[in-house]
């Protein structure tokens, strides 16, 4: 296991959409213990293969209160959405920024686990809201893609402004 770097927005690299692994062996099993070992380190809930360049269509999630149950998605692909919520969202590769998205409230999700083997999985809440925003992810989108025009560039204002100013003081 090694831990990986993290893509930032704009990074061009974000807008690749990731493929379907065609099974589940040693290296993809070492690349989602990496992707959970990194998501761990920075403090993050959730984390999809694009934000580490990598290709293979994989995010892993943890949204346990103890940050003891890590959960793998190989090929996750969701089954069904329904109702709605607004959830204010944060992202590893959007340091710093925060906005609230709107979701749907409920999805069951299938994926093959790190075995390889094919589950099925509804979730409410945040978990619901993790797995949304990490294959949005693995399709080439970050949250800011799913606000309103405006709301989408005052906040990349707002990001540009804040690594400007990291650049500047080191
Ligand atoms: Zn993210």
């Amino acid at each position: 296991m090694a831990q990986l770097d993290i893509l930032e927005f704009p990074d061009p690299r974000l807008r690749k959409i990731a493929q379907p692994v065609a099974a589940v062996g040693d290296d993809e099993r070492a690349l989602a213990e990496s992707m959970i070992e990194t998501m761990y380190a920075a403090r993050g809930i959730g984390l999809a293969s694009t934000q580490v360049n990598d290709s293979r269509r994989v995010f892993v999630m943890d949204v346990s209160d103890a940050h003891d149950a890590p959960l793998v998605f190989f090929n996750p692909e969701i089954l069904t959405r329904s109702g709605e919520q607004v959830c204010e969202e944060g992202c590893l590769s959007i340091p710093g920024i925060t906005a609230e998205v709107r979701r749907a409230d409920v999805v069951k999700v299938r994926a093959l686990n790190l075995e390889g083997v094919s589950f099925e999985m509804e979730v409410d809440g945040l978990a619901a809201v993790c797995i949304q925003h990490e294959i949005d992810h693995l399709d080439g989108k970050v949250f800011f893609d799913r606000l309103s025009p405006l709301k989408k560039r005052m906040l990349q204002k707002k990001y540009q402004k804040q690594r400007q100013g990291a650049s500047v003081s080191g």
